[in-house]
């Protein structure tokens, strides 16, 4: 059996901000990184725009303003953002603040899908000469606590400290662990909305602000604008009982390319926080995008703002002329009714944040702009955790999107590194 001192699973901002770390602090400790995916870096490897400014990605459940503003130093000294200016943000800031909207101003840099992985390839050539071993392709399955193994998809290995970071897709491999290892949980929680996709000149905004953060009342937010090279792209997730969906996300390449396709996505999502008798934030999810593929012929749904309005499905014929003036970049979407599909009280909530967009930003409401459905965010089933470096049992420990200790690339970098602090004490 091989044996190490530090084990990560998960290559993703997470796992690699925990192996930045412990390399600092304990350079001659024996790290294995290991990655399910035949490639590194996880969620990096989209879009990859950074958020520097808390609470963007940082749930507020653990993290603190001072304790976020010191890991985001430590994150910016990897990452090296170049952070991008911002203009006229403060008239879309007093427009937005007479409606109770907050216009969040943010410390945002961008790299684009394809500056994401140059940003990857120097991190994996800076870990190699810090001697952390990556293996590719190599999924952890189950752990034996008590003798500190976990066994893998090619081997057992054993390890004096863990950390598992297997990002949102890792969700059901969580649960499995927080069975194994008795962690108790909540799972309440989960972001429901829809994703916008227009053309740039009727959100102008991003040409002013990247990826503009606006909170609005009842647990509405804007999240993931993408503009330049924009596309909106679908996710397969399998359900709990093995029926699979499809949500949707988006992101765009860099500006390097210079290419434009002259279209701007973005999701607007509201929190759902489930109480007695208490629903599984997960099952809940899972619900809701099984009714989306149950009316889309097993695709995620997309309706013209114009037909919403009018209160009737879009069809086919709908996507490709006249008013309708911009196909849809994710074209196997199927036309329908997506207020078929959302539960009534979400939608409301939604459309009324997206009548207060179009106050702030006037256009973005424009007929031929798309909504697809479901866009979904789940959380982990929040561990409890069992002290500030989230530890879940002895020498084991959890960071990043999946876990629930962050929402983004940068907070779960810094959750990682915050994890590494904890694990530096079983070296
Ligand atoms: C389309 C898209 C666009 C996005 N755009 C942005 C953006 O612009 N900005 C932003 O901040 N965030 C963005 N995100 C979210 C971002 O990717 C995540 O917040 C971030 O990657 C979370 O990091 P993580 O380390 O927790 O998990 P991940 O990055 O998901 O990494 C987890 C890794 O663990 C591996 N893994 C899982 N299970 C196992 C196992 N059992 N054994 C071994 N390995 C395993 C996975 O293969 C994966 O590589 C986007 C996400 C998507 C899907």
């Amino acid at each position: 059996m091989e044996q190490y001192d530090v084990v990560i699973v998960g290559s993703g901002p997470a796992g690699m901000g925990a192996a930045f770390e412990i390399t600092q602090k304990r350079p001659d400790a024996k790290i294995l990184m290991i990655d399910k995916q035949r490639f590194s870096t996880g969620g990096m490897r989209n879009d990859c725009k950074m958020n520097f400014t808390f609470p963007i990605g940082f749930p507020l459940e653990y993290w603190d303003q001072e304790q976020a503003v010191y890991y985001l130093d430590k994150v910016s000294e990897y990452l090296n953002p170049d952070i991008m200016e911002k203009s006229n943000v403060n008239i879309y800031a007093d427009r937005a603040k007479r409606l109770g909207v907050r216009l969040v101003e943010v410390k945002q840099a961008h790299l684009g899908t394809d500056g994401g992985l140059k940003l990857i390839r120097r991190l994996q050539e800076d870990l190699a000469r810090r001697d952390v071993e990556l293996s590719l392709h190599e999924e952890m399955l189950t752990i034996d606590a008590e003798h500190r193994t976990i066994d893998t998809s090619i081997r057992t290995v054993g390890y004096r400290t863990l950390l598992i970071a297997p990002g949102r897709q890792g969700f059901r491999f969580l649960q499995e662990m927080m069975d194994t290892l008795k962690v108790q949980y909540v799972d309440n929680i989960v972001d429901v909305g829809v994703r916008v996709e227009t053309r740039i000149e009727r959100y102008p905004i991003v040409r002013d602000y990247y990826d503009p953060k606006f909170m609005f009342p009842e647990k509405v937010r804007t999240f993931c604008t993408n503009s330049g090279d924009a596309h909106v792209v679908q996710e397969k997730s399998i359900t709990s009982y093995g029926e699979t969906y499809y949500s949707v996300n988006g992101h765009a390449y860099s500006a390097e390319k210079g290419r434009e396709n002259g279209m701007v996505n973005f999701a607007i999502l509201k929190t759902v926080g489930l109480t007695e008798p208490l629903a599984s934030g997960q099952l809940f999810a899972e619900h809701l995008s099984l009714q989306a593929m149950l009316l889309g012929g097993g695709r995620p749904l997309m309706q013209r703002v114009g037909d919403f309005r009018l209160g009737k499905r879009s069809k086919a014929g709908d996507f490709n002329h006249d008013l309708y003036d911009f196909p849809p970049t994710l074209r196997t979407c199927c036309p329908g009714d997506i207020s078929l599909a959302i539960p009534a009280r979400i939608l409301r909530t939604i459309w009324k944040s997206m009548k207060h967009l179009d106050t702030i930003v006037p256009g973005v409401l424009h007929p031929s702009t798309i909504m697809y459905y479901p866009e979904i965010k789940l959380y982990a089933n929040k561990p409890c955790y069992a002290d500030s470096h989230f530890r879940v049992a002895d020498s084991v420990f959890f960071a990043g999107d999946g876990a629930g200790t962050s929402r983004g690339i940068t907070g779960a970098w810094a959750s990682g590194i915050r994890a590494a602090e904890g694990m530096a004490a079983f070296l």
